[in-house]
């Protein structure tokens, strides 16, 4: 495609006519035509821009005309409003197939478990057991017991009636030591600072049903000599497994009175100790303002530059929030989790039906320690005053966003069920097992195994792809469960354990067992398609045996002869069509090896240096993939920028970079020198291949997308995409000299990077050959810009095309495996090819020229794929 950028640049330049240096008159109508000719590239472009975002406004349109909610159950005008904004408003109670039904107040169980799969509702079942007072009391209790040091940040609270003697206890034990504490009196239930009281002296509390009992914070952190709280929004978004994101803003809600320690004259002013809105808002000091940094009524993000200009450490601050927020949705899982399963029985894996906005209300000691007051499960979306207004507006919004209904969820969600009930009625039945041959029944064995395992990737992929989506579309949150580092997992990970130990003991035993197994070691994506493979192999194996080869179904295949260097080259794993790509794979190192003493007799010609590939590239390149990382190096404040002295890295002097910077420089160097190898070839061919696929892209296009996304089932695609996969992390564990690179940032964005190749059935990869910027891989780095550098960026770049590169050759590699099949076995992607293009192309240079080669033993090719550079030597 021309470049249509360059061409209006150009032409601008002599629009008016005015260049002395033009001539003769053709000069000068050339010149016109020229322009005119740039001036309607720029119309089409133009054009097409514009039709874009009407296609999509359009989309946004219809989808939000497909989608129906139901608010009928909230006062909230501001929940009414942004609702409106993600579909239409139903608000008859009698429509069940909303998409959302939003409620002010918790929903029964029954309401929950009614729900069809893309439905929504905004309570867990449950989450009482930790926004009433008294369970939550009792819950921290129990989790304190076995973490005194996690769960440290509630105040020491009494349950009345059951503890009130161990409180008086308490109060003795006080007295005896004439200590003197203040505790706080507040209803079980209560809100709003209803029905509370301090106390100096505890003996004379009374006994009370439906009371709790605190310990009075008396040190806290004061704004401009007042107390106050924060009020934090949590979203929830699933219990299966647990996801929950914070939102960046808030409020800080002060009391209307100075404060002052508390004495026996002044526990009774409210004003002074308490920070409820609903209470001060009463009082005459209380200061409405339209300035988010004046009032009674404050944002958070003034309270975080209040505390950056005292030199306050905020990143700290709100770790430690965090943490207690975490902290206290784990005390809180096992009971909403248990719940949810007994609602929604064998909808594991799949989207929550629930989610929950909940307000944390946090208050902080004078040393910035954050403590957990309570936690409202219905927090208010009143928005008396502009600063609710932006604040709520902001938080619902972005939650709406981060929930993702989509009308197509209903027709899904229906076809799952089918598929569900299908298989429930196809599930053999027991009794005809009796029926059955050892084989036969060693086989529905395997098949159930395989089954499952492709049901946990099917979820692990799922996973990804929400984690994904979240990354796009959190807006102003951010996701603080599953946090981000491992300590912090490892950490949690042990806290829910024994919080499922604790909570649920005695109880709902398959679900401990299964968050045992879940938490004692979650499989990775890679171990389950080894095991995938290893059941293949089972199966393979018996198949052998008993019923003969199994018929070809998409990779390359006919294995005349097993290579003498493959060491497993009797097991019938290497003579099984169905490995074939996996043959590509487990042989690359060994394939590395062998390639080492083949050089040694007999050498390879060399390939270009990664310096002259920095520069220049023989393999096809995609102008969009540029023209995607200039974009990303100009959004950067300080862009890596390659220089010509760069031609020769090695000598960059390692003292002007950091270790981390230097690092990435030789991953990216590395990477540039790795090739794909074609079974067979010499690098040189391999090029010319590549080069001959790009001059008729026309013709292979339909044929590799048809290869690539149809033929390839998932599995054999992500070892296409493993054969690079595996490269690469061998690299960067070189670089690194480590073999645990999973907290890698670089080895982070690549796994990012290949899911996302992977992408809807490997869509994502298939993206990366069209000149279409908007489906560019690069998207997902759009959400968070400075996530990634501009080294980063080019060893995304350069693992891009060698992913593309590695499509291509596998793609060849199987075309020419199918030509060299006997006739009539072939159903191949050149299997197509007209008689004179076969002839063409058989005296091409990337077509096997004489009979000998074309009948070369595949396997006995395949085992020489790898990527030419010798890892070893990388790391130097
Ligand atoms: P409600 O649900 O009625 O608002 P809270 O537990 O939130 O009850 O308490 C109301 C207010 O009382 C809080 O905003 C805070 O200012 C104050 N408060 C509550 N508990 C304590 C405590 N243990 N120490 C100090 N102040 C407290």
């Amino acid at each position: 495609m021309p470049s249509t950028s360059g061409g209006i640049e150009g032409g601008s330049v002599n629009h008016s006519g005015d260049d002395v240096s033009i001539q003769n008159k053709n000069e000068l109508s050339d010149r016109k035509m020229e322009a005119r000719r740039d001036d309607m590239l720029e119309n089409r472009s133009q054009f097409a821009t514009k039709s874009r975002h009407h296609t999509t406004r359009k989309k946004t349109k219809r989808r939000k005309l497909l989608i129906s909610l139901n608010v009928s159950a909230t006062k909230y005008e501001i929940v009414r409003k942004v609702a409106h904004e993600f579909g239409n408003l139903s608000d008859l109670d009698e429509d069940p197939s909303c998409f959302l039904f939003w409620n002010d107040t918790a929903v029964p169980n029954e309401r929950v478990a009614e729900l069809k799969p893309y439905q929504r509702v905004n309570h867990f079942p449950a989450m009482g057991e930790i926004c009433r007072k008294d369970c939550l009391a009792r819950n921290l209790a129990k989790m304190m017991k076995v973490h005194p040091h996690e769960y440290n940040f509630s105040p020491k609270t009494w349950v009345f009636p059951a503890e009130y003697s161990a409180f008086q206890c308490y109060v003795r034990e006080l007295k005896r030591k004439n200590k003197k504490q203040t505790f706080i009196v507040k209803p079980s239930n209560g809100s709003m600072g209803q029905g509370i009281s301090l106390f100096r002296n505890g003996e004379r509390i009374q006994q009370q049903d439906h009371t709790i009992v605190q310990e009075y914070l008396d040190r806290p952190f004061l704004l401009e000599g007042y107390k106050f709280d924060l009020r934090i929004y949590v979203l929830v978004t699933s219990c299966d497994p647990l996801r929950v994101f914070l939102f960046n803003d808030g409020l800080v809600r002060l009391s209307t009175q100075k404060y002052a320690a508390p004495s026996d004259g002044n526990v009774e002013q409210l004003y002074m100790h308490l920070t409820n809105y609903s209470i001060n808002k009463r009082s005459e000091n209380f200061q409405r303002d339209e300035d988010v940094t004046k009032g009674s009524k404050r944002s958070i993000q003034f309270f975080n530059d209040y505390l950056r200009k005292n030199d306050y450490d905020v990143a700290a601050i709100w770790k430690s929030i965090a943490d207690v927020i975490n902290k206290t949705l784990i005390v809180s899982e096992p009971h909403v989790l248990h719940a949810y399963r007994m609602c929604r029985p064998g909808t594991a894996g799949n989207d929550s039906v629930c989610f929950e906005i909940l307000g944390f209300d946090i208050f902080l000691d004078k040393s910035l320690k954050p403590w957990l007051l309570e936690i409202n499960r219905a927090p208010s979306f009143g928005t008396d005053e502009k600063i609710d207004l932006d604040i709520k507006g902001a938080l619902l919004h972005d939650a709406f966003r981060l929930i993702n209904m989509k009308p197509s969820d209903r027709r899904k969600g229906m076809a799952a069920q089918k598929a569900e009930s299908r298989r429930r009625l196809f599930r053999p039945s027991k009794r005809l097992d009796l029926d059955l041959t050892d084989i036969d029944r060693r086989k529905i064995v395997v098949d159930r195994r395989k089954e499952e395992l492709k049901q946990k990737l099917i979820s692990i992929r799922r996973d990804n792809a929400r984690e994904d989506f979240e990354n796009r579309n959190m807006g102003r949150y951010q996701r603080i469960f599953p946090p981000p580092d491992k300590s912090s997992q490892d950490r949690y990970r042990k806290l829910i354990s024994d919080a499922f130990n604790i909570f649920l003991a005695g109880r709902a035993a398959s679900l401990q067992k299964e968050i045992a197994k879940l938490l004692n070691g979650s499989l990775r994506e890679d171990e389950i398609i080894d095991m995938l493979q290893a059941c293949d192999i089972e199966d393979d194996g018996k198949q052998k045996l008993f019923k003969g080869p199994k018929p070809l179904s998409s990779m390359p295949s006919v294995v005349d002869e097993i290579p003498e260097c493959d060491s497993r080259a009797s097991s019938p794993i290497s003579t099984s069509p169905h490995n074939s790509v996996t043959d590509f794979k487990t042989r690359l190192t060994a394939s590395q090896s062998q390639s080492q003493l083949n050089k040694a007799k007999n050498p390879i010609p060399k390939r270009p240096q990664s310096a002259q590939k920095l520069t220049t590239s023989s393999r096809p390149h995609s102008a969009r993939l540029t023209s995607a990382y200039q974009r990303t190096v100009n959004r950067k404040n300080q862009p890596y920028q390659l220089s010509a002295s760069d031609g020769n890295l090695n000598e960059i002097s390692t003292s002007a970079f950091d270790r981390e910077e230097e690092m990435m420089r030789k991953t990216l160097m590395a990477l540039n020198d790795m090739r794909i190898k074609f079974p067979g070839k010499t690098d040189e061919e391999a090029d010319i291949i590549l080069n001959q696929i790009q001059e008729h892209w026309k013709y292979h296009k339909p044929r590799i997308a048809s290869y690539w996304l149809v033929k390839l089932d998932s599995i054999k695609r992500r070892k296409v995409i493993d054969i690079v996969r595996s490269n690469v992390r061998s690299v960067l564990q070189k670089m690194c000299r480590c073999p645990d690179i999973e907290s890698l940032k670089l080895w982070r964005i690549f796994y990012r990077l290949f899911n996302r190749l992977l992408w809807s059935h490997g869509q994502g990869l298939w993206n990366c050959f069209s000149s279409n910027t908007s489906c560019s891989w690069d998207t997902i780095f759009h959400k968070n810009k400075d996530s990634i550098s501009g080294v980063e960026f080019m060893c995304c770049e350069r693992v891009i095309e060698l992913c593309r590169q590695c499509l291509l050759i596998v793609y060849q590699f199987a075309a020419e495996a199918k030509l060299s099949m006997p006739s009539g076995e072939t159903n191949s992607p050149t299997k197509q090819l007209s008689s004179s293009q076969l002839s063409n192309s058989r005296t091409s240079p990337w077509l096997p020229s004489s009979p000998h080669k074309a009948m070369t033993p595949v396997s006995q090719r395949m085992s020489r794929l790898y990527l030419n550079k010798s890892l070893d030597n990388l790391a130097s």
